[in-house]
């Protein structure tokens, strides 16, 4: 067995420390070779000191400098690089196997992308990179025959449910549909009328997945869902009919496959991230991720509900989205980080948070992702009419 060399992006967050817990059980198997932070550069040297990256990658000089003195006196020194250049550097570094994708939101594109077009073993959490690129990702995993393993306990699910993931299109694989669990997240059975004074610390409090805020957020409106929705369908070939949403309050069944037999695949697991993230490191190997077995006779039971789309709109405007295509995905995806945001930041009310998005969507003409150029601008619009209407109300 080759010792695979690891670059992490987005080490300092809650993917990059489950990543980190299942390759210090591995040492065998994995080495870390670059790492990235943002803004907790305290955490990002700590993870210098214990994994010993040649390189570690920041936002800027400030943030270099700040990491150099943090590392002041330790063993060994990792190269500091700076910017997106920085981290696509590293993403594409000749002697990185695999590339743990987990920066949040639109930042993660560039680096991400760089990974696939030097065909890595791209390892991908950061679901907004594909729901904004979609087709382009995807022609640049073909041509530079990167492999592409889902992080997403739900994709990862998936992928570990179709019989034969080389097979193109769900129709040959004889599936016929996907259901795309969802635990409902922390208002699930809130009435209407109290969603009006969801606090941030209230949305954050995800009642089976410790997150990061913009996901757990994303998890609290059902957006989670409906970008997911749109990433199942570049992963899978699938169309957005094809794939269901069914509310699973438990989180032990991560996913499901329905195929034209009548058989139904599904892969149960407790709900922790390092199960999909050891399952791809290993991939089509297994290790131990350091996760409890599971218990059936504790859980007891298994519930399904429908996702109520009145209760949580933004599970139909990505469905929306992802039937317009295009750039639509992409003004989505923007328009949802800048009302998340300003929902963290106590500037915009729960409920308000689909009523921006759509506002977002029809206010732009649905165009074609031609290139990534395309894709950007639509980011931007996305972004600057978000503020307007941020402005405005
Ligand atoms: P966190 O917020 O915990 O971590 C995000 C990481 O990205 C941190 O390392 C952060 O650095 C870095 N980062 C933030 N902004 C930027 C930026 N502008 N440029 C470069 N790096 C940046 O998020 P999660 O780990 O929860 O999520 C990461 C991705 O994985 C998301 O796309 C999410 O949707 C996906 N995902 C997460 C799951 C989970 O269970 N957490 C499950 C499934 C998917 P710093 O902290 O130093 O500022
Ligand atoms: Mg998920």
């Amino acid at each position: 067995m080759s010792l695979q060399r690891l670059c992490v992006l987005g080490a300092t967050g809650s993917i990059g420390a489950s990543t980190l817990d299942v390759v210090a059980r591995h040492p065998e198997r994995y080495r870390i070779f670059a790492l990235s932070g943002h803004r907790r550069l305290n955490e990002l040297a700590d993870l210098c000191r214990r994994f010993q990256p040649v390189y570690a990658a920041v936002p800027d000089q400030a943030s270099a400098d700040c990491l150099a003195g943090l590392l002041r006196g330790a063993e060994m020194l990792p190269e500091i690089l700076v910017g997106e250049g920085g981290l696509e550097a590293i993403a594409a570094h000749p002697q990185v196997d695999t590339v743990m994708a987990a920066i949040v939101g639109a930042a993660g594109l560039k680096p991400t992308l760089a990974a696939v077009k030097a065909g890595k073993r791209v390892l991908l959490a950061n679901k907004e990179a594909l729901v904004m690129s979609g087709a382009l990702f995807i022609e640049a995993v073909q041509a530079s025959g990167a492999t592409l393993l889902p992080i997403d306990s739900e994709h990862n699910a998936i992928f570990q449910c179709l019989a034969d993931p080389a097979t193109p299109g769900l129709a040959r694989k004889g599936v016929r549909r996907i259901l795309l669990t969802a635990s409902g997240g922390p208002f699930r059975e809130t009435p209407a009328e109290q969603l009006v004074e969801v606090t941030p610390d209230q949305a954050c409090a995800h009642p089976k997945w410790s997150m990061g805020r913009k996901i757990s957020v994303d998890s609290a409106t059902l957006m989670n869902k409906g970008l997911e929705l749109i990433e199942a369908c570049w992963l899978f070939e699938a169309t957005p009919e094809q794939v269901e949403v069914v509310i699973h309050p438990q989180s032990v069944i991560h996913s499901l496959v329905d195929y034209v037999d009548g058989s139904v695949l599904a892969q149960l697991g407790n709900p922790d991230m390092r199960t999909p993230i050891a399952h791809a490191l290993a991939w089509p190997e297994r290790i131990d991720s350091g996760v409890t077995a599971l218990d059936l006779f504790e859980i007891g039971r298994l519930e399904f509900e429908r996702p109520d789309e009145a209760r949580f709109p933004c599970l139909r405007l990505a469905r929306e989205a992802a039937q317009a295509g295009g750039c639509m995905p992409a003004t989505l995806n923007a328009a949802n980080e800048v009302a998340v945001e300003a929902f963290l930041a106590g500037q915009l009310g729960f409920t308000e948070i689909p009523q921006l998005i759509e506002s977002v969507l029809k206010g732009v003409e649905p165009g074609p992702a031609a290139d990534l150029d395309a894709v950007f601008a639509a980011d931007n619009t996305a972004r600057q009419l978000a503020r307007e209407w941020l402005a405005r109300r």
